[in-house]
């Protein structure tokens, strides 16, 4: 797998804040399975950057041995992309840490890698993800599996609920409380209204305001070892 295009896009070469105790690189796998209207990398999802080489990348890392202790690997959707398990090693070889950023939907591919911290998104509730294009009939079960893998993980796993109008109300927030219930840590993410959504006309209606998401945080919270609003 030398210099051939294993699907990563995007590199952030260095990072204090994605991956939890542990100074980072992030990388960014093109496409995805979904097709949230928030999203802020649509050009990653629309796979419509050039390849970064995996060389390039393992060099530098090797160069920061020691500075760098870690890597992400984020999208887009890492789970998509038969490369993933192989990147993994390769890092994993060069002693970094590994944690995946994934919206969950192929739990049989996570179980398969060998990573340290898992950071699963939940959208909304799974009988809404075909609003965001889902075309998964098992959906629900699937992404159950994911967060048993988060449970599981203790303080080396999160789940990240998007604030969204439309998809996160409060008999919302009450159900995904039952799903998630047991997890150590959960993070309600503010949408970045600074950037570009993949849908730009769903920017002028998503915004929900500060005491709605205390609301949902306070819900989740009851169920769960910790729910913060992210950036708060
Ligand atoms: S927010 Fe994540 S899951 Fe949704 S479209 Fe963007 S990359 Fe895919």
């Amino acid at each position: 797998m030398h210099n051939e295009r294993v699907g990563i896009c995007a590199w952030q070469k260095n990072s204090f804040v994605d991956f939890p105790g542990t100074v980072s690189s992030v990388l960014f796998f093109e496409g995805c399975n979904l097709q949230c209207p928030w999203c802020h990398n649509p050009q990653i999802v629309k796979r419509q950057l050039p390849a970064v080489s995996l060389d390039d990348v393992l060099d530098f890392m090797r160069k920061r041995k020691g500075l760098i202790e870690g890597v992400v690997l984020s999208g887009g959707e890492p789970t998509l992309h038969a490369s993933l398990g192989p990147v993994v090693e390769k890092l994993k070889h060069i002693d970094l840490k590994v944690k995946i950023d994934t919206n969950g939907l192929h739990p049989e591919i996570l179980q398969e890698v060998e990573f340290d911290y898992l950071a699963l998104d939940i959208k909304t509730l799974p009988s809404k993800y075909v609003l965001l294009g889902c075309t998964l009939k098992d959906c629900d079960a699937r992404l159950k599996r994911s967060i048993e893998m988060v449970r599981a993980r203790g303080d080396y796993g999160e789940i990240r609920i998007p604030c969204a109008s439309g998809y996160i109300d409060r008999e919302i927030a009450l159900e995904i409380a039952q799903l998630v219930k047991g997890v150590a840590r959960v993070f309600l993410q503010p949408l970045n209204y600074k950037v570009e959504f993949l849908d730009e006309e769903y920017k002028q209606t998503a915004r929900l305001p500060h005491e709605k998401l205390e609301e949902f945080r306070s819900i989740i919270a009851a169920e769960v070892g910790e729910c913060k609003i992210r950036g708060t």
